[in-house]
């Protein structure tokens, strides 16, 4: 599309006057840490009360990932050389 006519810098200001980022809103969980509305805990994984995500099963999958990655990280080196 072709610009046809200048905007004025005003007409410029009152459009960008909708453009400001909100802060999130953040409440507390019942297991203390703060965390963002409508999202589950991502410290304990509760949702409204119930137990949503495995937090800890998905930080032992994790760390089992990453292990793995770094060691197909040095061999993919060495068939490289
Ligand atoms: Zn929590």
């Amino acid at each position: 599309m072709v610009v046809r006519m200048r905007h004025t810098r005003a007409h410029t200001a009152n459009r960008r006057s909708h453009h400001a980022l909100e802060n999130p809103t953040l409440v507390t969980c019942e297991c203390g840490a703060s965390r963002l509305k409508h999202r589950a805990c991502p410290s304990c994984g509760r949702y409204r009360g119930r137990v949503i995500v495995d937090v800890a099963a998905k930080a032992a999958a994790k760390a089992a990932r990453r292990a793995s990655r770094s060691q197909e990280g040095e061999g993919a080196k060495e068939a490289a050389h």
